[in-house]
This record gives C-alpha cells, structure tokens and sequence, in this order.
C-alpha cells in the first residue's frame, strides 16, 4: 500500500480546515493521527474517503490518482473507513448490515459470496451470536465493531478509523484495539482519529499532530510525545 498525498487543503466557506498538507504512508504502517478538536483530522478522512473534494492538491494511492473519487470508487481501490458518528443502518439485522457494503462493492459475486464472507467477518468479531439482532438494538461499542465488519467485508488494504474508541466501554475498547492489532500483523495499514492518547500512543507505529489545518509533528510516539 502506497498513499500519498501533497499539499491537501480544504476550505468550509471562510474556515481553512485544511491548509496544504502532505503525507506519505507505505507499506502496512499504522499512523495515529492527533490533535485538539476542530484541526481538520475528520477533514482529512472525508477527504480521502471521498466525502469531500479537496479544493487544492493531490492524493495518490497505489499510484492511481484518487483525489475527488466517489466514496464507492474510493473503496475499489481498497481503501476502508468507519464514522466518527456510527452510520450502521439501524433496522436492519447485524448480518444485513454486512450484506449492503459487500453486495453494493460487487454484485456480481453474488449474494451467497457475500453471506459466507459476512459469516468470516462476523467469526473474526466473534459477533456471530448477534447476526440476527438489529443495530439499534446493539451497545455504542458493538455499532463501532459491527462498523468495522462493514469495512472488512471488501477487505481493504488501508482502513481509516475515526474516533474508534470514543464512547467505547473499556472491556469493548481492548477488543477493538486487539482486533486493530491482528489486522495490522495481518498486513493491513491503519489511519486512526483518537482523543483517546493512551491508547493511541500505545498502537501507533508513527504520530501525525494536526492543529489548525496543519501538521504540527510527525514521528514516532517517543519523539512526538517529547516535541514541546
Ligand atoms: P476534527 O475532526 O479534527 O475535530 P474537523 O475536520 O471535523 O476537525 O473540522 C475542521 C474544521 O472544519 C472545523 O473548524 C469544522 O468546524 C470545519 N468543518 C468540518 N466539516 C465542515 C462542514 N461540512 N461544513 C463546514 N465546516 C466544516
Ligand atoms: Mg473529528
């Protein structure tokens, strides 16, 4: 997996929420990103998941150049994200669920292809017991795993996690970050929001810090931590 973005900006009317940013990810590499509310962090997500158009700059992800892509394009190209806000569709079962993002990446592969690999994402959630339960019925920290199945179902190479922890009872909160953990051995690479900072600190290969729309550090969590 190669991301690579040069000089990102994104304006909200007089707001410059993002001010000419540039990173680049490779390999499966799991970045924390930082920084006190209203830096531009969710910005960028929506930016890459193709909510927004960037009004300036470039993205790259594998080489192909995905700035401005529809959510869904941005998905075939294998790039996952979950909600800051929990979107799971809330009268429908927790295996429906699974079945819209997978049946809407590829309906030729057809409903049965996708019912067996709802069962392998629901197995590795060890939410199997829940298939038939509705999300509206499911705790704030079950909708964020049940969210996290949804992205799993197209197996994507990079997923974006915003705020995964955020509301999360703490029993549930060291599931999500083992199967984050599992994921990432498994060679997946991970763009993470947290406020929470022990756990992000903790997971983190490398920190980006946002302020005001730009990227104030970018390093490892030992240095960023030590950077006044
Ligand atoms: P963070 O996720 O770091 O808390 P955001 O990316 O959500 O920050 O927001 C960055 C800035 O952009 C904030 O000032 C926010 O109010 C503004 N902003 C974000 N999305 C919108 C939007 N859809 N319309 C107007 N302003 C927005
Ligand atoms: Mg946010």
């Amino acid at each position: 997996m190669e991301l690579k973005i040069q000089d990102l900006a994104k304006n909200f009317g007089g707001i410059r929420a993002l001010k000419g940013i540039s990173i680049t990810l490779s390999g499966n590499e799991l970045v924390g990103l930082i920084g006190p509310n209203g830096s531009g962090k969710t910005t960028l997500v929506n930016i890459i998941g193709g909510i927004y158009k960037p009004d300036k700059g470039q993205i790259f992800f594998n080489g192909a150049d995905i700035a401005g892509l529809k959510p869904n394009k941005v998905t075939k190209h294998g790039i996952g994200r979950t909600f800051q806000v929990t979107r799971a569709f809330r009268r429908m079962t927790v295996r429906e669920n699974l079945l819209v993002p997978g049946m809407a990446h590829d309906p030729q592969r057809g409903r049965e292809a996708w019912e067996e690999r709802g069962r392998e994402v629901l197995e590795f959630l060890m939410m199997d017991h829940l298939r038939n339960d509705y999300a509206r019925n499911l705790s704030g920290g079950q909708q964020k795993l049940l969210e996290l199945g949804q992205v799993l179902m197209t197996d994507p190479s990079l997923i974006m996690l915003d705020e995964p922890f955020a509301g999360v009872h703490p029993k549930l909160m060291e599931t999500i970050f083992d199967y984050i953990t599992t994921l990432h051995s498994g060679g997946k690479a991970f763009i993470i929001v947290s406020h929470d900072m022990d756990s992000i600190f903790t997971l983190s290969e490398r920190l980006i810090v946002l302020s005001d729309g730009d990227i104030i550090a970018d390093g490892d969590p030992e240095t960023v931590k030590h950077d006044e």
